[in-house]
């Protein structure tokens, strides 16, 4: 026995999914297995080696497994869309992991549900490998994160764009799959009960401290809002971009999810957008500190018959609550800069210290910047330098970093800056070897990304000019 299931969602919240199963795959292969992650969970690599795929594929119900797809709602790009739920993914149920914690295990990919509108349900190899590299990258860089536990090919080609392309499922764990679209889904229907439960289970699973009193719905806000800043400032940290703020990919527990069009930035532009549908900018890399605030309102909004018995007085307080986000979104941010550029202690300047540094830095490639700094406050300002066009903003600013760093600066940099982020130009390079049946490049890029405080030069370079600008899709 791998993994005990337990249903704690589908039992405390009826109503909130519908029971179907996943396509049989017609020749499954197990072609990734996370045997860190699987080990770190307690799970059997072994056993999960063995009945991987038939257990990813639909060819085996895993014993004890009860396979539902959720509903939820979403704000994409704006416009809202009152149904969508999942479309193409098979939650199979919870385990617990060593840790005593509670986890999702969901497949992706895994065919048409309820849910699917006129879609497939299906998903191609490469974006299942994307996800599971960038998350990969994601959790070893310190961030909250889905992970994957494997991927699996199903046999079958499946169209994109013109071509026959593998198909493959993910098998994902996750904290939980609640999302701010999920509340969206009951407000939307005026069911008031289920808002209510999904909030008070939410509670139970992800924010147990919360005392239980009256004010509990307004705290949970405030610790949602909390998480979710701590998570977008990690993202900008990394120069990150998720492509896809839209309020069904954005999880209650604080994890980042949904792997689809996001990207790292490589030269420094706070306009980057990778995603080929994101053609106003809206999920832009500096607008994402926004669209956090943005979703969150949405949140606030579901939650507003929780928060007061009147409705006059609990918009009053949401209110107040989201003028208050830019200022939490802030103050994860700075706390994340000062670790990157190894300020000691805080102080009032150091916003204008960092913003004057972004400015400094426009076009140089984000990741390298940061790590060469250490090499800098090390004495050795030639690799920094290298990075730049024109030196003279840096010049300028340089100094002022210098007369804020703590002790042991370049450790301390080298340790919160990674050399190895997944280059776009690698990450391409890998999947497209792999959707050629030639998973080595894959194995290599996800060994480096898992490993990104150290980092071998092939990966930790940036993109050659002739790679040109980067666009992403959708993985569906
Ligand atoms: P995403 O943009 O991947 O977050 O997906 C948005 C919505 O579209 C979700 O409800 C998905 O379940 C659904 N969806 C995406 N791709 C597919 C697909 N190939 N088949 C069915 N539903 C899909
Ligand atoms: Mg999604």
């Amino acid at each position: 026995m791998v993994m005990r299931f337990e249903h704690s969602y589908i039992t405390g919240l009826p109503g909130t999914f519908l029971r179907h199963d996943p396509d049989v795959a017609p020749a499954p292969a197990l072609i990734a297995l996370n045997e860190p992650l699987a080990l770190s969970l307690g799970l059997d690599v072994a056993e999960l080696g063995a009945e991987g795929a038939a257990w990813f594929s639909g060819a085996l119900r895993p014993e004890g497994a009860d396979p539902v797809a959720l509903a939820y709602a979403g704000h994409q790009f704006g416009g809202f869309s009152p149904s969508l739920g999942d479309g193409r993914a098979h939650l199979l149920g919870e385990f617990r992991g060593a840790d005593g914690r509670l986890w999702d295990l969901q497949l992706k990919g895994s065919g048409r549900t309820p849910f699917s509108r006129g879609a497939d349900g299906k998903a191609a190899l490469g974006p299942m490998l994307r996800e599971y590299l960038i998350s990969e990258a994601m959790a070893a860089l310190g961030v909250p994160t889905t992970r994957a536990l494997a991927v699996v090919t199903t046999g079958e080609r499946i169209p994109r764009d013109g071509a026959l392309l593998p198909g493959a499922v993910l098998a994902r764990v996750a904290a939980s799959h609640i999302r701010v679209g999920t509340f969206q889904f009951f407000a939307a229907r005026g069911d008031g009960g289920k808002v209510k439960a999904l909030a008070d289970y939410a509670i139970a699973r992800h924010y147990p401290e919360i005392p239980d009193t009256p004010e509990r719905y307004l705290a949970f806000f405030d610790h949602v809002a909390t998480r979710q800043a701590a998570l977008i400032a990690e993202w900008m940290g990394l120069g990150f971009i998720h492509g896809v703020m839209n309020t069904d990919n954005m999880a209650i527990s604080g994890e980042t999810i949904d792997y689809g069009p996001c990207a790292f930035m490589e030269a420094y532009s706070p306009g980057t957008v990778f995603s080929s549908i994101d053609r106003q900018g809206r999920y832009a890399y500096a607008n994402q500190p926004l669209i956090l605030a943005w979703n969150l309102a949405r949140l606030a909004e579901t939650l507003l018959p929780l928060i007061a018995s009147d409705e006059e007085s609990g918009v009053q307080i949401l209110n107040e609550r989201l003028e208050g986000i830019a200022g939490l979104y802030r103050r994860e941010w700075l706390r994340v800069m000062r670790r990157k550029l190894a300020l000691s202690g805080e102080e009032a300047g150091d916003g204008a210290l960092i913003d004057d540094l972004l400015t400094a830095m426009t076009g140089a490639d984000w990741t390298l910047t940061f790590r060469r700094l250490a090499d800098w406050a090390g004495g050795n300002p030639v690799p920094l330098k290298a990075l730049f066009e024109d030196f003279t903003k840096m010049e300028a600013w340089l100094p002022r970093w210098q007369a804020r760093l703590a002790a042991e600066a370049p450790a301390r940099i080298r340790a919160a800056n990674p050399a190895v982020i997944p280059r776009n130009h690698r990450v391409e390079e890998a999947l497209s070897a792999a959707t050629e049946g030639d998973l080595a490049p894959f194995r290599a890029l996800l060994a480096a990304v898992q490993n990104p405080f150290a980092g071998a030069e092939y990966y930790a370079l940036p993109a050659p000019q002739s790679f040109g600008r980067y666009v992403t899709f959708c993985g569906t």
